[in-house]
């Protein structure tokens, strides 16, 4: 899924959802919600400062590694002191959003500009991968809400909302 095509099904769901119809519908507030939720995880994990989800990610594999339940190394480079190994995350990966967008580019760029110059990075190659499963899974929310809501403005439009205590 094409990052630029996710941050357009999220701005089209948004302009539906201003649809005066979808006013006197029962689920309108239903259909915020559940765009506020899939518009929320687009930015923490891909678009905008994503540092915290890639920490959760990376903590959560290294403990595995560390305890013995995950057998691949976090990072097969030569460094002794490469910090994936040492249970940190690298400086870049944890600054915060404004320089991130300082150095142009959304998460996800930042994430794949890391991979470039540490190929060997394992784990940010998993994150990656994570990311782009999350990415089809966002897409098929937004895509989804999107028929829910067309449905629910035609229902309206259709008169077969009940709308008495709207109008009375
Ligand atoms: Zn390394």
């Amino acid at each position: 899924m094409d990052q630029e095509r996710l941050i357009d099904l999220r701005d089209e769901t948004e302009d539906m959802l201003k649809a005066t119809e979808l006013g006197e519908h029962p689920d309108a507030e239903a259909f915020d919600e559940r765009f506020d939720d899939a518009a929320d995880k687009l930015e923490q994990i891909l678009v905008g400062d994503i540092s915290e989800w890639v920490g959760r990610f990376y903590r959560k594999r290294y403990h595995r590694w560390q305890s013995g339940d995950r057998e691949k190394p976090l990072c097969r480079c030569e460094n002794p002191r490469c910090p994936l190994k040492r249970g940190d995350i690298p400086y870049r990966l944890r600054r915060r959003d404004s320089q991130i967008r300082a150095d142009g580019g959304t998460g996800r760029e930042v994430l794949s500009g890391y991979l470039d110059s540490h190929p060997q990075a394992v784990i940010i190659d998993e994150a990656l991968d994570k990311q782009a499963a999350l990415a089809t899974e966002l897409a098929r929310e937004f895509r989804q809400l999107q028929r829910d809501i067309a449905a629910a403005i035609e229902a309206v439009i259709d008169g077969r909302v009940d709308d008495t205590e709207t109008h009375n």
